[in-house]
């Protein structure tokens, strides 16, 4: 599975690096950026899951790669 932004429903609010801190940054100039690039690691996959439900904007989902 692959991690999709939506980059114009992101605003860098930050919630998907509270809850995975592992997968997600947000930058010192606000922009999200993936850590571990779209591909969803092994073992990660719950609080990714955790992070989707958890962004303000609805700007995370995932697709099958
Ligand atoms: S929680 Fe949503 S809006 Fe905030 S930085 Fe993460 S993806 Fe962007």
């Amino acid at each position: 599975m692959k991690i999709l932004v939506d980059w114009q429903k992101c605003t860098g609010i930050g919630i998907c690096e509270a809850l995975s801190p592992d997968t997600f940054e947000v930058g010192d100039d606000g922009k999200l950026q993936l850590i571990n690039g779209e591909v969803i690691p092994e073992g990660l996959e719950a609080e990714i899951d955790s992070a989707i439900a958890g962004c303000p904007t609805a700007a995370l989902s995932k697709q099958a790669s």
